[in-house]
């Protein structure tokens, strides 16, 4: 087992990220597992950024010039640095967000995953030939690359999103500029590495491809505000894209917003009621509780209630809390005192409702820098209050339902529209859940919970979720722009919708 701040430090080393980074500066970072500082760094001044984002927007003009398949062999030599350094950044991932080992791995699998989707891709950014009215002419749409794209992550993802972004971003021929989360600044650093790795060995990478802000919310604002930046993909919460989203609106940028997710499970009365066990406890207790599409409310049938709960709450009792480093560990810590704090606030409320709560204490792990808390399983008598909003922690709101069209209702009565899951095997049910009348969600899942995407489909979510999309089918779209091309190869010049225009010499 690896402890404290040296493993951090000799990570980056082994990463290739210069001491000078992450030894000196103002501006800690902490491992939510033990509160302890693991590396100190200098944020960029608003100056500095500026200068980033201009050597971004200059890297466009050549990045923008290489074929895409070329672009693609660029992607591929990213990939085949994170495979090398997939166990270093999987622990890296690990002491910063406090992921269990195998959930850190797993980001970076995803980051693989995505590298080896966006080489594929690279040689399928293709438009349509579409038929013309006019004789001798031809229309088609051609996809050009769009500029630099600004990202802008969360902490709980803290690599997995900006690969999403990035590696489709490079293939599609725009720069980078990332500013990752603040709470996670030292695995932002760690990539910055890896690419610059692989842009030595494709060789001819521009100066100012990848440029990484280090800071605080004032450098993504920078970010948000900079015309040289037309396209900017911000994960994050609900409140910070009512932010961005406004701001990118006004000087007519692309928007990608990846936001908050309050994601349901319904069990319905012929639920496989093994599985659907599995996949509650996987889904909202995973990640303790941080994911984008954690599981926060659930529906269960009255019919199968008394016989699903109880074996729910004995799982949350025996589920291991502790150092997401060690073996068997499923639920490590809470990132920090403010998820805390939002943990507590809304037991509370709930608990003021009339809710019977299981779990939810703090847990006496890591020191007093450190915000360990057993899952909570909340019965609530009604779908109101703290159960129809996001709180970042591991709390699952519990509740019957009767009627199977209530239980939708129900689901889609929030702000955010993310993820959302149903376990039946009622082919009506699963059909009416993914048919118009269902989930409104950006994602809606049968027999598996709302958690634990793959990259091959489009991610993200709608309503207060932002709309944006991200990673698989054709979400590389909005990293480029369409260009509609009309080309007469004929002698005359025929008007479309049969307009005459006939000029006298
Ligand atoms: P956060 O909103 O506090 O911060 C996210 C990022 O936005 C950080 O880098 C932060 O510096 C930046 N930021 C904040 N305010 C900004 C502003 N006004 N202008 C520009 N940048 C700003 O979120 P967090 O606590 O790091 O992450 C948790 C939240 O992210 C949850 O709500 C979760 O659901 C959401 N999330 C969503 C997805 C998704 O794909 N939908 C994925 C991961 C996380």
């Amino acid at each position: 087992m690896m402890h404290g701040t040296d493993d951090a430090k000799a990570i980056l080393q082994r990463l290739g990220v210069p001491a000078t980074v992450f030894a000196s500066g103002d501006l800690p970072a902490r491992s939510p597992i033990n509160g302890q500082v693991i590396g100190h760094l200098r944020a960029d001044t608003a100056e500095e950024a500026k200068v980033k984002i201009g050597r971004a927007a200059y890297a466009f003009k050549e990045w923008r010039l290489i074929p895409a398949p070329r672009r693609g062999e660029f992607v591929r030599l990213l990939g085949e640095e994170l495979r090398a350094a997939k166990t270093d950044l999987g622990m890296l991932v690990t002491l910063e967000a406090g992921k269990i080992v195998s959930e850190g791995l797993g980001e970076v699998q995803e980051m693989i995953d995505i590298c080896d989707y966006a080489v594929g891709l690279s040689r399928q950014l293709f438009g349509l030939t579409i038929a013309t009215e006019r004789p001798s002419h031809r229309m088609m749409e051609t996809w050009h690359p769009l500029g630099v794209c600004g990202v802008i992550s969360a902490f709980n993802f803290p690599v997995a999103v900006w690969s999403w972004n990035a590696a489709l971003a490079f293939v599609c021929g725009d720069p980078v500029v990332w500013k990752p989360s603040e709470k996670t600044m030292l695995t932002a650093l760690a990539v910055q590495a890896l690419v610059k790795r692989a842009a030595d060995k494709f060789g001819g990478v521009p100066d100012g491809l990848h440029e990484v802000l280090i800071g605080g919310r004032d450098l993504g604002e920078l970010l948000v505000d900079d015309h040289r930046v037309p396209v900017v993909s911000a994960t994050g919460s609900t409140a910070m894209g009512r932010h961005v989203g406004p701001k990118l609106a006004s000087r007519f940028a692309r928007a990608i917003l990846e936001l908050g997710g309050n994601n349901a499970a319904i069990v319905a009365p012929s639920a496989d009621l093994d599985l659907a066990l599995r996949g509650i406890a996987f889904a909202a207790m995973g990640t303790a509780g941080q994911r984008c599409t954690t599981l926060r409310r659930l529906f269960v049938h009255e019919s199968v209630y008394d016989t699903l709960v109880p074996r729910l709450r004995k799982v949350y009792g025996s589920v291991k809390i502790g150092d997401p480093r060690e073996n068997g560990v499923l639920v490590g810590p809470l990132i920090d005192k403010g998820a805390y704090e939002g943990m507590v606030r809304a037991l509370d409320e709930a608990r003021a409702a009339g809710a019977t709560i299981t779990g939810g204490e703090r847990q006496n792990i890591g020191g007093a820098d450190a915000y360990y808390v057993s899952p909570a399983l909340v019965e609530v008598k009604a779908h109101d209050g703290p159960v129809k909003r996001e709180t970042f922690a591991p709390i699952l709101y519990v509740m019957r339902y009767s009627k199977f069209e209530d239980a939708i209702a129900m689901q889609n009565d929030v702000g955010a529209g993310l993820s959302s899951s149903l376990f039946t095997l009622d082919m009506r049910e699963a059909e009416t859940f993914v048919s118009v009348a269902g989930s409104d969600c950006g994602i809606a899942n049968v027999n598996i919970g709302p958690s634990g995407a793959e990259i091959g489909g489009a991610f993200g979510g709608e309503k207060e979720t932002g709309g944006g999309r991200e990673a698989g089918s054709d979400a590389w779209k909005a990293y480029m722009r369409r260009a509609t091309n009309t080309i007469n190869y004929g002698t005359t010049l025929p008007l479309a919708q049969g307009v005459s225009f006939d000029i006298a010499e």
